[in-house]
């Protein structure tokens, strides 16, 4: 499905460039994850660098269109910055305050003088814990699923992160978060917001990775903005740590229904919620990951840390194998 034409061409080129240089910036700095842990037993968390968010470098991927890499840090997402004439689409924004500020900053360098508009992808605390910034001048922007379940859920996420997630140099990463609703939401699947000379689309499918994700999709140009309903090379996040997060907030059968339309879209590029920029093979990768790990738990007769393994060496190049555990568990309770 190679594009012909030339803007398409130069999208193209842009991308595989930009995977060619963060891939290697990250070898200079990552050893390949068997290898790290073969030498090291320390808790992943202890080791991973701290989540702050990159905003010297935002990539123009199309016209308008920035992308501030995640540099496959842990716990960064990718973030996008869509630029009208009129106002300026801010997706995901990164956990924190110190984050969200900076990133508000660079929209407001990126589009100086149009209004700025905060979306979030879904309602985790690595992509909007933070957006209370953008109040003042702003507007926060999302549908009525994700807003019910910050509201429900948010003080809960926020907490779990504290006590569970991070490691203890980065907790001080979410004081002063204040849980923030949006000040518009969309009901039903879809939505279209103008930025000025750009159309840009809002879809959700209800609870898949989280209740509420939605997709920010620029029909124009072909690209998707997918939060963690995608990650390129690393083991898919299905939720499922209790208390925190029940497998009643997570639905991986729908999940496989919404990457499926992501492929229907034929985007010309998916931005993942974490890891590199690619096109639809990156969907096609986590369906291929449901659907084995789907087909093992159901075969049965097999210790659980042998099902990991077996995973574990079926995709010897991703990363944050932690999150196996969590998949299987939700496809072992019949899911
Ligand atoms: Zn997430």
């Amino acid at each position: 499905m190679e594009p012909a034409d030339p803007k398409t061409s130069r999208l193209v080129d842009r991308r595989l460039l930009l995977k060619l240089s963060m891939a290697g910036g990250l070898a200079a700095v990552v050893s390949p994850p068997g290898v790290a842990q073969a030498q090291d037993a320390q808790p992943l968390l202890a080791a991973r660098p701290m989540p702050i968010v990159d905003t010297r470098f935002p990539a123009e991927m199309a016209p308008g269109v920035f992308v501030l890499p995640d540099k496959r840090i842990p716990l960064v997402p990718n973030i996008g910055i869509i630029v009208g004439r009129e106002k300026v689409l801010v997706v995901d924004c990164g956990m924190g305050v110190e984050n969200a500020e900076k990133v508000m900053r660079l929209a407001g360098q990126l589009a100086p003088g149009r209004q700025i508009v905060l979306t979030v992808t879904h309602a985790h605390p690595e992509h909007g814990f933070g957006a209370q910034v953008f109040k003042p001048d702003g507007r926060i922007y999302y549908n009525a699923t994700q807003r019910d379940y910050l509201q429900r859920s948010g003080a809960t996420l926020l907490d779990g992160f504290r006590t569970g997630v991070l490691p203890p140099t980065q907790k001080h990463l979410l004081d002063g978060v204040v849980l923030t609703p949006p000040d518009e939401t969309y009901d039903g699947a879809q939505a279209v917001l103008d930025l000025g000379g750009r159309m840009v689309e809002f879809r959700t499918w209800g609870t898949a990775h989280t209740p509420g994700d939605q997709i920010i999709y620029l029909p124009q140009e072909g690209i998707v903005f997918a939060g963690d309903l995608l990650e390129e090379r690393m083991f898919p996040i299905v939720p499922l740590f209790p208390p925190m997060i029940t497998s009643g907030d997570i639905d991986v059968a729908r999940w496989e229904i919404v990457l499926n339309d992501i492929r229907r879209l034929e985007p010309r590029l998916i931005v993942p919620g974490h890891g590199n920029l690619g096109g639809v093979e990156i969907a096609e990768d986590v369906l291929a990951y449901f659907s084995a790990m789907r087909s093992l738990v159901r075969a049965g007769g097999r210790s659980v840390s042998d099902l990991q393994s077996e995973i574990r060496a079926k995709y010897p190049t991703w990363e944050n194998s932690e999150f196996i555990s969590p998949a299987l568990q939700y496809f072992q309770q019949g899911a």
